[in-house]
């Protein structure tokens, strides 16, 4: 080999190198499931979510709160001090690739580069808590078992009466959101009261946890203009759902977990937003839930990897 086509191969070995490098140096997607192979796209048949008419609005009324509801906003909050551990998760998540984004008509999760970002996936979200140590012990084992995340929205009267179980969820490294204060439908309120609802939760987690939430989502999936601006305002993510588990539709005396897994099943697709309560049945369900959705090679969206930047 002369000095020329050494020279030549040299480079080419390099430049070898170095893309290999740079791929290596690439964090790998936030999600579990092995790589799938595109799926035909189905129709689009299930209905658009909006403000006016979601189709499968959860009768919250109906569950019965554990604990007594403190329909007062305007108490002060159980502050505590945020402790080390938890700015250490806010840095852990601020350096997360973003890697996910909301789709805002359809509320579904899709990559932000679908050439090297894996679509089938779900993002799994657990609304109206928190309630009860045991049963939400119970849940975050599960998703620790399947290496899932998921997105707890709460609400701020719950999250005064039992302040420690915001921390129990960040112990777990899972998402904690915004559900207003009062579980109130926030499109028939005042601008004043819709902003009080919003900030007084942004406020009490952050007092808690020293994390301020990044998703909002109102409840009974109900939201308005004013709604909307506010949530912009704090700099959130406003989401509803895609794919709705009806768990809300049960009772104590009436429920049945594998129809929760089922009503998941049938409606999902690369991306479902998946609506879940704090409920025990849903607790029931969710290792057979996790266990299908795994074995029909979904992966599960760390909402830290989702971009909330408008
Ligand atoms: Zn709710």
């Amino acid at each position: 080999m002369n000095k020329k086509a050494l020279y030549i191969a040299s480079a080419a070995l390099l430049l070898l190198i170095a893309a290999c490098q740079n791929k290596d140096g690439a964090a790998p997607p936030p999600v579990s499931s092995p790589s799938a192979q595109q799926q035909t796209e189905k129709g689009d048949t299930s209905p658009q979510m909006n403000d006016t008419a979601p189709s499968q609005v959860p009768p919250d009324s109906k569950v019965q709160p554990i604990a007594a509801a403190d329909s007062s906003a305007n108490q002060a909050p159980a502050a505590q001090p945020a402790s080390s551990d938890n700015k250490e998760t806010v840095r852990q998540s601020a350096s997360v690739p973003k890697l996910y984004k909301l789709n805002p008509k359809s509320y579904d999760i899709v990559p932000v580069d679908p050439s090297t970002t894996e679509k089938k996936v779900v993002l799994l979200t657990f609304d109206d808590g928190p309630k009860d140590h045991d049963m939400l012990e119970s849940m975050l084992t599960t998703l620790d078992k399947h290496h899932a995340k998921a997105i707890f929205f709460v609400n701020g009267y719950r999250v005064k009466q039992k302040p420690e179980l915001l921390k129990l969820i960040l112990e777990h490294g899972q998402t904690i959101g915004n559900h207003s204060w009062d579980h109130i439908d926030l499109k028939k309120e005042s601008k004043e009261k819709v902003a009080q609802q919003i900030d007084e939760v942004q406020k009490i987690v952050k007092d808690v946890t020293g994390i301020t939430p990044q998703f909002f989502r109102p409840p009974f999936g109900s939201g308005s203009d004013e709604v909307r601006a506010k949530v912009k305002e704090n700099q959130m993510l406003f989401m509803t759902w895609s794919n709705g588990s009806l768990d809300w539709d049960m009772t104590t005396k009436n429920n049945n977990p594998d129809k929760i897994v089922s009503n998941v099943l049938e409606q999902l697709r690369p991306g479902s937003n998946i609506l879940m309560h704090e409920l025990p049945w849903t607790d029931k369900a969710l290792d057979k839930l996790l266990t299908e959705l795994e074995a029909k090679q979904y992966g599960f969206v760390d909402p830290a990897s989702i971009d909330i930047t408008p």
